[in-house]
């Protein structure tokens, strides 16, 4: 496994697979790997003859400073991990390499910044869109790959693609989840014990509520009983938990089992927040 910096590195690198038509594959990550990163990567062994692993923490999609300051990074034992998992290539490169100078540019992906985490993270979209198409930019991979446990950053990858004709192919990971139904989550690092064990309300209510809508419930009333159930426990607050139609990425107020949907939902645990969402119908 190497580690690159530069673009200017990865080009020299990149010549070989390109003179013998390799396909690249691109998993990007902030680092803290767990075994949801992990499956990113095996999913991009399968499919592509070249692994690429980006770890950068990009500070323009933080609206939270202590959030980005606090982001748990362990660029040793990731290392470890993703030689083990069979990558060929780390990017790790310096705030300085990616943001020379600070972004002028704003990405607006139009009603995606208004609703769910565009609504709760002003900016936040914005900074991946940038950080994203760099990445794209100097890699220049064949094929990327991202999680289904950012639903809502699937659709702003899409639509980055779709919008600015990258030509890579977007492959979409289903969410790795602990044993008890946590969808793993580097931030989950920076959970007590305690309020790992309260974090499971979130899968819990979205099981409940899934099963509830198959079984004909009105969405409203499964809504509203959810977030009474939430304010009972005082350490948890819960920001949003919404019926999204998956194509247009929409919310809805009705379940319609012939609609590709998902419920989507962020809650603070203590000062950590956390988002996980749960596909109904494929
Ligand atoms: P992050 O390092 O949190 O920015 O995540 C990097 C990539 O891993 C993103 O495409 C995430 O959606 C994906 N990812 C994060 N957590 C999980 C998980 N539990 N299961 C599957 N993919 C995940």
């Amino acid at each position: 496994m190497q580690v690159f910096r530069t673009g200017a590195d990865w080009n020299k690198i990149r010549l070989q697979f390109i003179q013998s038509n390799k396909s690249i594959g691109l998993v990007p990550t902030m680092g803290a790997l767990h075994q949801g990163h992990l499956d990113l990567v095996k999913k991009c062994g399968a499919q592509a003859d070249c692994t690429v692993v980006s770890i950068f923490v990009n500070p323009t999609q933080f609206n939270n400073q202590e959030d980005f300051e606090k982001y748990p990074s362990s660029v040793k034992e990731d290392l470890d991990l993703l030689e083990s998992a069979g990558v060929h290539y780390v990017f790790l490169p310096e705030v300085g390499t990616m943001y020379p100078s600070s972004p002028v540019l704003k990405l607006n992906f139009g009603h995606l910044e208004r609703i769910l985490e565009g609504a709760f993270r002003p900016g936040h979209f914005n900074g991946v869109g940038v950080i994203v198409s760099k990445l794209f930019h100097i890699i220049r991979p064949d094929l990327a790959f991202f999680g289904q446990k950012d639903l809502q950053q699937v659709a702003i990858i899409q639509t980055l693609v779709r919008d600015l004709s990258f030509p890579i192919e977007i492959i979409v990971v289903p969410t790795r989840r602990e044993e008890d139904g946590l969808a793993m989550s580097s931030r989950n690092r920076r959970l007590s014990d305690l309020e790992r064990k309260t974090a499971l309300i979130i899968f819990e209510s979205l099981s409940v509520a899934a099963k509830e809508l198959k079984e004909g419930k009105e969405w409203l009333v499964v809504q509203e009983q959810i977030f009474r159930q939430f304010q009972e426990q005082e350490s948890v607050k819960l920001e949003y938990f919404e019926l999204v139609e998956r194509e247009a990425f929409e919310i809805k107020k009705q379940f319609d089992p012939h609609q590709k949907m998902a419920i989507c939902a962020a809650a603070y645990v203590g000062e950590i927040r956390l988002i996980d969402n749960l596909i109904i119908n494929s």
